[in-house]
């Protein structure tokens, strides 16, 4: 049967690491009735979308994965893009929600139909279809977005963003600008070196930096993670706790954050030997305020022959190359753009309505906010992973995502199999949980003064959870019910065509 033609018990929005992981975890749950759907033609999310040379994970491959689908044979401590895809590749297929992908399925909006506890989803260019729940998992790095620089569509050159990668451009003695030096840059430059003729990084904030110490996972300790799956989870476990530990210097400004800071001033130092490059190298800005950068080739890539570090702040691009603020106009090929995404902190990331005709993109103009960054009150049977408040910066993404998909699975198995009508957040719940948030947030790295992708214009953080993984896993433990308002289905009468039962008309709360 189509899905057009019934009410799924679910649909997914979104296969990426969130989307497929959720997915995997309902059939666990005996959940089978879903569908996940993917705008795309591939799965993957951004380890789909990022395929720039050096692409690599900074988390170690361990802790970078799901606890529910471990993987020994991760040839590395950390893995290159096209391990990471082809591990996702590979859970899909062994747990068998392939056949429930839909592609080229771009999610339009969303709209909550209030008397049958159902949402309707709706398509580009396609028939709308009809849900009890979503889980809503497009990503919050899925939009890459081209710099607001004045006279950018005035360059006659490439012009390439990290995460849409041209692979029919060859580099091969090319002159190539790369503009930002965030996560993707650092891995970008040192590739790009090997092949262009010159390189020039445009460098407008410079990062703390901690090198990566990547080492090949010997045939030994594969066989023994691949037969004794206890030595797997210990070692997970040693990552999950070294990082918790960092925390304590990146997460909040404590004089551990003096000491991230030393580590990585003792790496410049070691790896830069020249005063001024290291001087424009040193960042003024608390470490952690910014994502760190785990590299340790970047620095040298910097001072090859055929790379230069430019500071001077750009003033525009011209049809030849880019210009910068004290009237030097520098001549490209090709510009690689590694300057980060559109990333949806005020806003919803596509129209939500839900009870009454509210609109989620109005309620979060001012910022984003939602009950343990998964649900949003007025907004029933919808969850978020990666919703607001839920990045680690310490920590790796998956642990936090593995936390929201047990807690959205947990209360969807509940809502379907009691068969209720509705599962909504308490208002008062929720403002009480983001009341806490922000004023925890104020002792925090990201809110010390720097500008990152973290904060809106006004400085509202929507996005980092202010504490350790170990309390953000811990608030998703389990849904407490006392939190929700919960709705049965009154009458029958209400329920859509096509809805499998009217359920036990349990009260409402
Ligand atoms: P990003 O961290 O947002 O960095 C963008 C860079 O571009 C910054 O250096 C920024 O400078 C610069 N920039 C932006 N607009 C500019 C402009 N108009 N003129 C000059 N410079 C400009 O983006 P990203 O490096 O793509 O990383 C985004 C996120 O992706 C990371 O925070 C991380 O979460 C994720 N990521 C993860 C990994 C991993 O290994 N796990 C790897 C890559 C990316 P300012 O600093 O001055 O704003």
């Amino acid at each position: 049967m189509a899905d057009t033609d019934k009410t799924l018990s679910v649909a997914i929005i979104g296969a990426g690491f969130a989307g497929i992981g959720a997915a995997i975890r309902l059939r666990q749950e005996g959940i089978t009735d879903f569908a996940i759907f993917e705008r795309g033609d591939r799965i993957g999310g951004t380890w789909r979308d990022n395929t720039y040379p050096g692409a690599a994970c900074d988390i170690p491959s361990r802790l970078y994965s799901y606890s529910f689908a471990p993987n020994p044979n991760w040839s590395h401590t950390y893995s290159g893009s096209d391990e990471i895809l082809a591990y996702i590749d590979r859970m899909a297929t062994d747990s068998g929600i392939a056949p429930h992908i839909r592609f080229g399925h771009n999610v339009t909006g969303l709209i909550y139909d209030e008397a049958a506890g159902q949402w309707t989803v709706e398509f580009e260019g396609r028939e709308p279809v009809r849900a009890r729940t979503v889980i809503a998992a497009p990503g919050p790095l899925s939009n890459a977005s081209l710099p607001d620089i004045p006279g950018i569509e005035t360059y006659e050159g490439h012009k390439i963003h990290s995460a849409r990668w041209d692979h029919d451009y060859d580099f091969t003695g090319k002159k190539v600008a790369v503009i930002g030096t965030g996560a993707s840059a650092v891995q970008i430059v040192p590739e790009l070196v090997k092949t262009a003729k010159s390189v020039k990084v445009f460098q407008r904030t410079p990062g703390w930096v901690l090198p990566r110490l990547n080492r090949p996972t010997s045939g030994l300790l594969k066989q023994l993670y691949r037969t004794v799956p206890f030595a797997q989870e210990a070692s997970r476990a040693a990552w999950f706790w070294g990082h918790e530990s960092v925390a304590l210097g990146v997460v909040w400004d404590t004089p551990f954050t003096r000491l991230v800071e030393q580590l990585s001033k003792a790496n410049l130092r070691l790896q830069v030997k020249d005063p001024w490059l290291r001087r424009q190298l040193t960042p003024d800005f608390s470490a952690g305020c910014k994502r760190l950068l785990m590299t340790s080739d970047y620095y040298p890539a910097l001072q090859a022959d055929n790379c230069k570090l430019v500071t001077w702040p750009i003033a525009r691009l011209a049809p030849k190359g880019i210009r910068t603020v004290e009237g030097i106009e520098h001549q490209f090929d090709a510009i690689v753009f590694a300057t980060g995404f559109e990333v949806s902190k005020a806003g919803a990331p596509i129209p939500i309505t839900g009870i009454g005709g509210r609109s989620l993109g109005d309620e979060w103009s001012g910022g984003a906010y939602a009950y343990r960054s998964v649900a949003v009150s007025g907004y029933p049977n919808l969850y978020f992973t990666f919703g607001p408040n839920s990045g680690p910066g310490h920590s790796s993404a998956l642990v936090y995502m593995e936390a929201q998909i047990n807690y959205i699975v947990e209360a969807v198995e509940k809502l379907l199999r009691l068969d209720w009508k509705a599962l909504d957040v308490r208002p008062e719940v929720q403002a009480r949980y983001n009341a806490d948030i922000q004023r925890r947030l104020q002792a925090t790295t990201w809110n010390s003064g720097c500008q990152s992708w973290y904060l809106t214009d006004d400085g509202f953080n929507a996005t980092m959870f202010p504490g350790f993984a170990t309390q953000y896993v811990n608030q998703l433990k389990h849904v407490d019910l006392d939190d929700y308002k919960i709705t049965g289905y009154r009458d029958p009468s209400a329920m859509a065509p096509g809805a499998e039962s009217a359920g036990d008309l349990v009260s409402v709360q």
